[in-house]
């Protein structure tokens, strides 16, 4: 097989629009649409080498890290079709109650040594509502807001009800994640319990409490590339500081356990492209790195990477905490940060009434 030329005007084109990101521009849906459409080693390479530079640019060498605990495990009434969490399938994932404050502060220590920024409190449940379960779980935050060991972190399903997002940020919750997912065009085949609109939904009433947004979503559950671009662009325009990345994890017993995994160079790709449409935000690598991108994890932060999910994840184990740290020492990355985290001032919409935040 004969070696591809070399194409100069793909070469020019991906250099014009880096370069336009790095001097504070952006780039439009069709431009990026361009990017994901884009095939073969070389370019691809191109891009990734773009895309680090312009975390460079943003970021510095700071990698900002994150951690969950699952406070409430398995049995959810949602049937996202991905989760294993999920009453409607038969999976080997635990089942448990709310747990005790005692496993929020192991947690909330661990995270301290590990140098972890932010602490999520995880619960597989449709969401919450104002009673003794919101309750507990703001002093649950109240107390780990006191240990000063990580930022408080929630990622408590829907809120239907602002009163719900006040008492959280009064309890101390400084960012919350709820993912778009997918594209608005495909979530109907990922979850038909509610949609896409309860998500941004619930967004705009945590955006209103002052809460900061950790939004993102799965790829490799068979959407096509302009899902996965107009999901960046969606994420970029609700305001999302923090975006997880996560790459599908077929488990055994959800309807998506068949999917075909995503190639490394295409979810690589995948994170290049976000950060020249998200170039201000934490791209977050999260689930399904290790099993997905294999040997070629290391090179999710020249893709643009500048966060990353340490310690296991809801249902699966992650590499251990050791060897993410060796990896971004061997890299000359820096996994600390301010006691916040938030390195940049990512515009908030303007209907949102966001000014309130602080950091
Ligand atoms: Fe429930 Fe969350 Fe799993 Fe959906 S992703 S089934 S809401 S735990």
């Amino acid at each position: 097989m004969s070696a591809r030329p070399f194409d100069a005007t793909t070469h020019d084109r991906i250099a014009q629009l880096g370069r336009r990101v790095l001097e504070g521009g952006e780039i439009t849906r069709e431009e990026g649409r361009w990017l994901f459409a884009l095939e073969g080693g070389a370019d691809i390479v191109d891009l990734l080498s773009w895309a680090n530079r312009i975390r460079e640019h943003f970021k510095g060498n700071k990698i900002h890290l994150c951690s969950i605990v699952n406070i409430k495990a398995g049995g959810c009434s949602e049937n996202c079709r991905f989760c294993a969490q999920s009453a409607a399938y038969e999976t080997d994932s635990p089942r448990y109650g709310l747990v005790e404050s005692e496993s929020v502060l192991a947690a909330a220590e661990e995270a301290g040594k590990n140098g972890v920024v932010g602490l999520g409190l995880v619960a597989a449940w449709r969401g919450l509502e104002e009673g003794p379960v919101l309750d507990e779980l703001c002093c649950q935050f109240e107390l780990l807001k006191q240990s000063g060991k990580a930022r408080p972190d929630a990622s408590l399903g829907m809120i239907r009800n602002q009163r719900v997002a006040d008492r959280l940020r009064q309890a101390g919750v400084e960012c919350y994640n709820h993912n778009l997912e997918t594209s608005e065009r495909f979530f109907s085949k990922v979850c038909t319990t509610h949609s896409y609109q309860d998500r941004v939904q619930t967004i705009r009433h945590l955006q209103q409490a002052g809460i900061r947004i950790c939004s993102g979503g799965i790829i490799g559950m068979g959407e096509n590339r302009e899902d996965r671009c107009d999901l960046a662009f969606a994420l970029k325009e609700i305001g999302a500081h923090i975006v997880p990345i996560n790459i599908l994890n077929a488990i055994a017993g959800t309807p998506f356990d068949k999917q075909e995994p995503l190639a490394p160079l295409e979810a690589l790709k995948t994170i290049a492209c976000f950060r020249f449409i998200l170039p201000r935000q934490e791209i977050m690598v999260a689930g399904g790195r290790v099993v997905n991108l294999r040997e070629a994890q290391s090179l999710m932060f020249m893709a643009g990477a500048s966060a990353l999910m340490v310690g296991n994840y809801l249902t699966t184990v992650n590499q251990p905490v050791e060897k993410d740290l060796q990896m971004l020492k061997d890299l000359g990355l820096d996994p600390r940060w301010d006691k916040h985290g938030f390195s940049d001032q990512v515009q908030q919409p303007a209907a949102a009434g966001t000014g309130a935040v602080t950091a």
